[in-house]
């Protein structure tokens, strides 16, 4: 398709979720599509992030099953648990899905560069494997993020980041958790389940900033009952390395011995040395790719997707981004409209354990937003720990505008969040009520049920 000035229609940099999608959907529809990805096909989900760390979550969890399984009948004999055997099955995993990421990414007929790309003009990519020049009508860039460090703490070299943590020689007997974001709480109660002394170190009084704050509060709870240890308004300020370990210094003094010291402390957009000047391509916060509500860039024919693009920094966003803009660009033949992401009711899990799960509206945002707020909770012991004797608590909130009736946000903590959190996502979207959810017929026994059986209305806000 590509006309003679071009060697392809579309150069997508990146074979991560945003630009896998693309190319696959654009060369679909008929277009010339080449694909660079510099590390391993199907970038940070598939690779070092949330198929490796779900995998891993997963492990974690059967230390809690094994004891509790003990309150039901079960005689459960030693137990052992081996780090190497689950890195090396993760390991095998993930390097089948790279497999069927680059099966699939042939299949469509996009043809795949192990190479990084780099931009050298408008329209213009180079291979950095073999130098080659490749003229492209457009540019997808999907370069996605890296993990940040403070590269003002001595020492710094020491610790080790997401990229690396999935695949440590040993297993940390102690390790330390720099952050209180998704990552840091995530990879917190992987460790801790595992086996390992857990310590998160935050800058703020209270992790999860941004989520429903009983969420946060049940969140803490539930780590601290498991022997989660946290440090909170400190940062590290300084590393050093000993024989029989690290040991970290934080502003306040205090000295902690760990075996890793994990950074989860954000992520930056991967945009450094791609050329991005040399196209005029304009970038914003931290780096991030500034970009339309249809992922086009300020220079004609040179377009973003993913957590490049510093949005939402979610793989699902990232699919749908890339997808939109195949479509948009390529889809025309087919009779396909252009369309745009719909950012609306994102739904969203924390792997936490126990999980969060969120979508809409936090009670907070809610009511600085809307004149009355009501709110309907619930806390409760898990079916499962009434014969287990463990302390888990589940915890439900809708947060619904008073004069509408429009349920606003749905927040869960507890087993099964993230399932849950999916499936309300498409009623938030259609605009469902309260009463819409109270006309819902429960499921019994169910955790779930409660989201369909909370009648009375724990409190109302007015806007002042
Ligand atoms: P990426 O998937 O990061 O892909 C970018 C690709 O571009 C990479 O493969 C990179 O090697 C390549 N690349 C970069 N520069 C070049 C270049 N110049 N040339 C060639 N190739 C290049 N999201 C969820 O929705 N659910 C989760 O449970 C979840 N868990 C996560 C856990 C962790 C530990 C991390 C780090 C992230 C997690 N995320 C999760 C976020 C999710 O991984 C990202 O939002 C998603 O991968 C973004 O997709 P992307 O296409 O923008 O970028
Ligand atoms: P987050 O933005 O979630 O959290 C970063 C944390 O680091 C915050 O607690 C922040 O504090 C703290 N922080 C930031 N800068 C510093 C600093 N200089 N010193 C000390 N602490 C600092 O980032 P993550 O790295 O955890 O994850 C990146 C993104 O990846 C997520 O936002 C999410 O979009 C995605 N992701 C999604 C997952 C999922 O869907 N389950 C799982 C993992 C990642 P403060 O709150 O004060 O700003």
């Amino acid at each position: 398709m590509a006309d003679g000035a071009y060697d392809v229609d579309l150069f997508v940099i990146g074979g991560g979720s945003g630009g896998v999608r693309a190319a696959r959907i654009a060369a679909g529809h008929g277009a010339k599509v080449m694909l660079a990805e510099e590390f391993r096909m199907g970038g940070t989900c598939v690779i070092r992030g949330c198929v490796p760390k779900k995998l891993y979550v997963m492990a974690s969890r059967f230390a809690k099953d094994f004891e509790e399984s003990r309150g039901f009948g079960w005689q459960v004999g030693s137990r052992e648990f081996e780090w190497s055997r689950l890195v090396g099955a993760k390991e095998a995993e993930i390097t089948r899905l790279e497999g069927l990421y680059a099966k699939g990414q042939e299949g469509a007929g996009v043809t795949v560069v192990k190479s990084r790309a780099v931009i050298e003009g408008p329209g213009l990519v180079r291979l950095v494997v073999d130098g080659r020049l490749i003229r492209a009508k457009n540019i997808l860039i999907a370069t996605g993020g890296r993990p940040n460090l403070d590269p003002e703490v001595p020492g710094i070299e020491h610790v080790v980041t997401s990229n690396e943590v999935f695949d440590l020689k040993t297993f940390p007997k102690r390790i330390v958790v720099a952050g209180g974001g998704y990552i840091a709480l995530e990879f917190a109660g992987i460790f801790r389940l595992l086996g390992a002394e857990v310590t998160v170190i935050y800058r703020g009084t209270q992790v999860l900033r941004g989520f429903d704050q009983d969420l946060r509060d049940g969140l803490t709870a539930a780590y601290e009952r498991l022997g989660v240890r946290f440090i909170y308004n400190d940062v590290f300020a300084r590393i050093e390395k000993h024989a029989d370990g690290l040991r970290g210094f934080l502003t306040d003094g205090t000295a902690i011995e760990a075996d890793q010291i994990l950074f989860a402390i954000g992520r930056a957009p991967n945009v450094e040395g791609l050329g991005l000047e040399k196209a005029g391509v304009k970038t914003g916060r931290d780096g991030a790719i500034m970009v339309d509500a249809g992922s086009a860039t300020n220079v004609p024919g040179i377009y973003a997707v993913g957590d490049v693009t510093n949005r939402v920094n979610l793989t699902p966003v990232a699919i749908r981004e890339g997808h939109a803009l195949a479509d948009t660009l390529f889809g025309g033949a087919k009779g396909i409209a252009p369309w745009q992401v719909n950012y609306d009711f994102i739904p969203t899990a924390v792997f936490t354990t126990p999980e969060m799960g969120t979508v809409g509206l936090t009670e907070e945002d809610a009511r600085a937003k809307f004149a009355v707020v009501d709110i309907y909770k619930t806390s409760f012991r898990a079916m499962k720990a009434t014969l287990s004797g463990a302390e888990d608590r589940v915890m439900m909130k809708l947060v619904v505008d008073g004069e509408t009736d429009r349920v606003l946000g749905v927040h869960i903590l507890g087993e099964g969040a993230g399932e849950m959190i999916q499936l309300l996502g498409i009623p938030l979207k259609m605009g469902a009520t309260k009463a819409d959810f109270d006309a819902t017929m429960a499921v019994h026994p169910t955790a779930a049920e409660e989201l369909v059986t909370m009648r009375t209305r724990s409190a109302r806000y007015l806007r002042n």
